[in-house]
């Protein structure tokens, strides 16, 4: 078993309602990773310029990722800057510099080649299909995207989404992309361009997940303390395809355990800046919320 993550590592500076923070740790590829870490030993692909802490890849190493495709390039750390409202669902991006990501083509490392299950978190849609095209017969292959993208390179998204297996997408990134205002009618005309089943978020109202044979929604776990929600469907991601590289196999009722798990990641995700949270977290504490998430989703 083994889950290949390509994605970004990124420096953030996220506004909330009720602080700043600049530069922090963050990245699609980032926080998958770490979410992935509770289940098995993700390896990341991706790339990040010599401002990127030192102390995050030994953090990273830690818990066992492996960094074997991670680049390091004279220059800076993709950027992304974002800003909250008082309504953690909706957020506006107020600068995206892609920097050393720029020229960036990724590389499988041979150790690579074979992974069982392949995520392509939120980069360009054209190093998504880069990445295919270098991995050999992976179980399944799952995909995020993002506003940006979907917005400047539509026909590069179109193309990859004809070859995944598992798309996650938010619910305003599904209406856009389809057009649909209908979060099923959105989904299904996804399911038309290629994918098996596709994983819609729909933030603290939950998930849904849609394929030619399933249908299930789970609510997200309620949370109080809502401190930075960057890296939420990141996080969901991570616990989702870890617990499913865990299992071996995808079957609807371990779809469904993924969904759970994955919003587990989150709700934690979430409870402090950047990656902050994962450095105290533990097996026992995901687990331990999970348990608790299982009650209150079961009647
Ligand atoms: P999420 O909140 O799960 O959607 O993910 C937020 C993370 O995605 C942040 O840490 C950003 O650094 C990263 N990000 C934002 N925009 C992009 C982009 N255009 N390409 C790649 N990563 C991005």
């Amino acid at each position: 078993m083994s889950l290949v993550i390509v994605g970004s590592l990124a420096l953030d500076t996220i506004e909330t309602p009720a602080a700043r923070r600049e530069r922090v740790v963050g990245g699609s590829g980032t926080y998958c990773a770490l979410a992935a870490s509770f289940f098995t030993r993700p390896k990341v692909v991706g790339v990040v310029g010599t401002d990127f802490p030192e102390e995050t890849l030994r953090f990273l190493r830690r818990r066992r990722i492996d960094l074997e495709g991670l680049e390091i390039r004279p220059g800076r750390t993709f950027f992304w800057e974002g800003r909250y409202g008082q309504d953690p669902n909706l957020r506006t991006t107020l600068q995206t510099k892609l920097n050393v990501f720029q020229d960036f083509r990724p590389q499988l490392p041979d150790s690579y080649r074979r992974a069982d299950i392949i995520f392509l978190a939120n980069i360009d849609p054209d190093l998504q299909g880069d990445i295919l095209r270098q991995a050999v017969k992976p179980r399944l292959v799952a995909m995020d995207t993002i506003q940006y993208w979907i917005e400047t390179k539509p026909q590069s998204l179109r193309r990859v989404l004809g070859q995944v297996d598992i798309f996650f997408c938010n619910d305003q990134e599904a209406k856009m992309l389809t057009g649909e205002v209908n979060l099923v009618r959105a989904s299904k005309k996804i399911l038309d361009r290629g994918p098996r089943w596709v994983v819609v978020k729909k933030g603290e109202h939950g998930v849904l997940i849609l394929g030619r044979h399933l249908a299930f929604g789970l609510p997200a776990k309620p949370t109080e303390h809502v401190v930075d929600p960057t890296g939420a469907g990141d996080s969901f991601a991570g616990g989702f395809l870890g617990t499913l590289d865990r299992a071996g196999r995808t079957t609807p009722r371990l779809l469904c355990q993924a969904a759970a798990y994955g919003s587990v990641m989150a709700s934690l995700a979430i409870e402090d800046f950047g990656i902050e949270r994962f450095k105290t977290l533990t097996t026992a504490q995901v687990n331990g919320r999970f348990r608790l998430f299982q009650k209150l989703v079961s009647f």
